[in-house]
């Protein structure tokens, strides 16, 4: 009797790892067999999504305005990742890595156009540069526009396809960063919904993401002219501490898991959303009184 026990535990846990195995297996493979092109994907959310991405199955083409950190970033990524240099702004530059990605990998199933920049520090809309207003557009906008059009161009003829774009907490409340890059996201946002309406004809999706506050490169940067006798790392803090969610922080892998998911066939009906992933930042309005622990 004790060796029948004994079999019948050992084989229950054969069972159940294999059952974990074969669960582990079809959670990282969400996108096999897909094709991606990301902007943006040299650094940061980008790059965290092409990791992502190829983790699940996909072959990523990651199309960034930095060729050297690019190239770099491919080869640490390993063959399922490819470089391509591309300026969001240069609308050839924008069709030619989505003509690149056909010509490599014979389809094109996801576009995320990730890429964004900030506009140095806040100004009052009295003391507005419209010349940087008009480069900030042109990248965060114009460049997002370019993108879903040269997408769809490839897209609409397979009549399948998902679309993602970053956008921001920012495009969703004012007085949460410059005015510039707030009207930018609230713009993407508006494009999404926009364009949901036409290529759902087509069977195409459009998402975005509208991620809190990272200290990723760009964010640092902008940081570094506020409180420039701050290091990165005290930097990073302070904008971890804006957050509201007690005991994480928004990481660039959050986003990188949401755009799996709105990438994936999980989300096969959702389309013209913006996923908010802030810990609940927009969800409530605080009032500056002590939380109840917080007082004695
Ligand atoms: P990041 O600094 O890590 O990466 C930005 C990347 O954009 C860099 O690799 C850069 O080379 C590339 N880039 C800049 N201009 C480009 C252009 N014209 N064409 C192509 N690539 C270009 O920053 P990130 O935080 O990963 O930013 C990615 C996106 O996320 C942006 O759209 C940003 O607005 C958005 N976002 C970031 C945060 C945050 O707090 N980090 C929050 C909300 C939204």
């Amino acid at each position: 009797r004790i060796g029948f026990s004994k079999n019948v535990s050992y084989s229950r846990v054969l069972l159940a790892e294999s059952f974990n195995r074969l669960l582990t297996t079809q959670t990282e493979r969400k996108l096999e067999g897909k094709v991606a092109l990301i902007t943006a994907a040299a650094s940061g959310i980008g790059k965290a999504t092409a990791t992502k991405f190829i983790k699940n199955g996909a072959k990523v083409v990651i199309a960034d305005i930095q060729k050297q950190l690019g190239q770099e970033t491919a080869k640490e990524l390993g063959p399922n990742a490819t470089f391509i240099k591309c300026d969001v702004t240069e609308e050839s530059d924008v069709s030619n890595a989505v003509d690149f990605t056909i010509s490599k990998h014979n389809q094109l199933d996801i576009m995320y156009n990730n890429a964004g920049v900030a506009c140095n520090t806040p100004v009052s809309i009295v003391d507005l540069d419209l010349g940087v207003f008009d480069r900030v557009m042109n990248i965060n906008v114009r460049g997002v526009v370019a993108g879903i059009k040269h997408a769809s161009r490839v897209m609409i003829p397979r009549r399948s396809g998902s679309i993602l774009c970053t956008a921001s907490v920012t495009g969703l409340m004012g007085g949460m960063a410059q005015h510039t890059y707030s009207v930018s996201k609230f713009a993407v946002i508006g494009i999404v919904k926009s364009l949901a309406a036409e290529l759902c004809n087509n069977g195409i999706r459009i998402n975005c993401i509208s991620p809190f506050a990272i200290p990723t490169p760009f964010v640092i940067e902008e940081m570094n002219r506020l409180f420039p006798h701050l290091d990165a790392q005290q930097l990073a803090q302070m904008v971890h501490s804006t957050g509201v969610l007690k005991g994480a922080h928004c990481e660039p892998d959050d986003i990188a898991n949401a755009a799996v998911y709105l990438a994936s066939d999980d989300a096969k009906y959702v389309s013209g959303h913006n996923l908010v992933v802030d810990g609940g930042f927009t969800s409530f309005k605080r009032l500056g009184f002590p939380a109840p622990d917080q007082v004695n």
